[in-house]
């Protein structure tokens, strides 16, 4: 089963995919993590993508591209793997077209309201990524999965995330109709404040209603 996630910075894409990649044992790519793992050992990729996650842009699609093309075609992902922020606009949709085949597509809506206090209050784990939200913490400043240190991302800053949530408004929500014209495999659930788990449990019940094996 090959999975793409979409929604908005903030819906918790991230906390989803890692949970239906455990259920489903499919390999969890995130291109946001992919360009942070670059940054963090300064290659060529993550000196490029600096500037742009930065600023809240895309990175462009020529190299954004290439990666997943070259990651798609490693062993793990024969037995299936679940896209974490791509693709991010019609471009890369239509070249996921050509070198990848996905089954579905789950589109995690969120009320913008609750947007920037997620955003503003995440903290992610320096070694492992994973994320978290500040509320929930109670003062903890330690991932409870490996022990690494809770850092706020830098591009969790309020000029930064009006940057991110525009581009996605004008080039990322309009891939909602482009896979909702498409042999329906598109699967929209609403994100809300309620724990993730409660938004798993849905988003699990309808893999499992669709890909009963
Ligand atoms: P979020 O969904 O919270 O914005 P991500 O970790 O998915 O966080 O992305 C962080 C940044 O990485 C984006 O703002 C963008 O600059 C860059 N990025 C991630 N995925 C892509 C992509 N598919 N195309 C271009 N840029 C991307
Ligand atoms: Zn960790």
């Amino acid at each position: 089963m090959n999975l793409v996630l979409l929604g908005a910075p903030g819906a918790g894409k991230g906390t989803q995919a890692e949970k239906i990649s455990e259920r489903y044992g499919l390999v969890h790519i995130s291109t946001g993590d992919i360009f942070r793992e670059n940054i963090k050992k300064e290659t060529e990729i993550g000196l490029l993508a600096k500037s742009y996650i930065d600023r809240g842009e895309l990175v462009p699609d020529e190299v954004t591209c290439a990666i997943v093309k070259d990651r798609l075609r490693w062993k793990d992902c024969k037995n299936g793997f679940i896209l974490d922020g791509f693709p991010r606009n019609l471009f890369q949709a239509e070249r996921l077209n050509v070198f990848g085949h996905i089954d579905g597509v789950i589109n995690i809506e969120i009320d913008p309201k609750l947007l920037m206090d997620r955003l503003l209050g995440r903290r992610v784990c320096e070694k492992c990524g994973a994320n978290y939200h500040i509320s929930l913490l109670g003062g903890k400043t330690v991932c409870e999965k490996c022990g690494g240190t809770l850092i706020q991302r830098k591009d969790d800053n309020p000029e930064t995330v009006a940057a991110r949530l525009k581009v996605y408004e004008a080039q990322t929500a309009p891939l909602t109709e482009y896979y909702g014209n498409k042999k329906g495999i598109l699967m929209t659930f609403q994100s809300t404040e309620e724990p993730p788990e409660a938004l798993f449990r849905e988003i699990a019940a309808a893999l499992d209603g669709k890909f009963k094996k």
